[in-house]
């Protein structure tokens, strides 16, 4: 197929249409794929339902969506394969059962039958080249978000600067410079979290919660020496955590030691009910990164561990 003939694909997609109101859906996933490609997260043409694809979906269906327009990135996921440039791999064996959908059901049912989705391998090509790829989101931001080209170009410039930083971060950045400004803070921040919650498989290195829900994360990053004291974004003074055990670690009542396990603070009281759960915390393994480049320093786990609450 031409180039052309995806230009035109984009420019026609079969969108929702309720009174006269284009649903954002279509264009967004097409926008989001659009930016894991450009920004090397989609390193084959395989593309996973994955957090970041979600995290990223809920960035620009927030800018451009409009009142009753519901977060539900399953729909385009699912309904997309109709503009035929977009299909889904079905596990073997259920091909059969794959064919008889006519909606995604939930999520947990589809990705019972669906591996993952990809794009015609030509569109794939012609997505390498970043002038190609320019074009068809040009067509597309002009012809769905033409009142919102601005910002949704300005987003697609942070995603980029984000990137940049996560990758620096990645390849074990020293200190970056307190003298950063504001607009450098906030993407050394975003990409500081992404990181960890990325290598942490998005799961709290405490209790292993690990809830992704359309792209909300209960997961935060947390700094194991403060960054404002440290000025340390590298992954290795980081961690993952729920918002709970955030909240404990930030108040010394649960600090990682050097010997990966949890200690808990002597302050909790286990004759109380409410306290077993954190309590019971104690000694227990740090849920560490499979990649162990990003296990955290001794020198941050010695700084909160000698801080602990007694
Ligand atoms: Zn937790």
């Amino acid at each position: 197929m031409t180039f052309n003939s995806y230009l035109d694909k984009f420019q026609n997609l079969r969108t929702g249409l309720i009174h006269g109101h284009i649903r954002p859906h279509k264009p967004v996933m097409i926008l989001t794929i659009l930016s894991l490609i450009e920004n090397g997260k989609l390193s084959e043409n395989k593309i996973d339902y994955s957090p970041q694809l979600l995290e990223l979906f809920k960035r620009y269906f927030d800018l451009v969506k409009t009142k009753n327009d519901a977060l539900n990135p399953i729909l385009p996921f699912f309904h997309l394969r109709g503009d035929n440039f977009f299909h889904h791999k079905p596990f073997p064996g259920k091909q059969a059962g794959y064919k008889t959908l006519n909606g995604p059901g939930s999520v947990k049912a589809f990705f019972d039958i669906v591996q993952y989705a990809y794009l015609d391998d030509t569109l794939y090509h012609y997505l390498q080249d970043p002038n190609k790829l320019n074009k068809l989101r040009e067509i597309l931001i002009r012809k769905y978000f033409s009142k919102l080209t601005k910002e949704v170009w300005v987003l697609i410039k942070e995603e980029q600067e984000i990137t940049t930083y996560e990758t620096i971060l990645k390849n074990g950045s020293d200190k970056i410079s307190e003298k950063s400004n504001d607009k450098e803070n906030r993407y050394r921040s975003a990409a500081f979290s992404r990181t960890i919650r990325e290598i942490y498989d998005y799961r709290c290195s405490a209790c292993g919660l690990r809830i992704n829900l359309n792209g909300l994360v209960i997961i935060d990053a947390a700094h194991l020496i403060p960054f404002s004291k440290s000025y340390d974004d590298n992954p290795c003074n980081g961690i993952a955590l729920c918002k709970n055990h955030h909240w404990a670690m930030d108040h010394f009542l649960l600090v990682p030691g050097k010997d990966k396990l949890w200690h808990v603070s002597s302050e909790l009281d286990d004759r109380i009910p409410g306290c077993k759960d954190i309590i019971s915390l104690n000694n227990r393994k740090v849920l560490l990164p499979q990649n162990q480049k990003f296990h955290p320093k001794e020198e941050s786990l010695s700084w909160r561990h000698e801080r602990i609450l007694k």
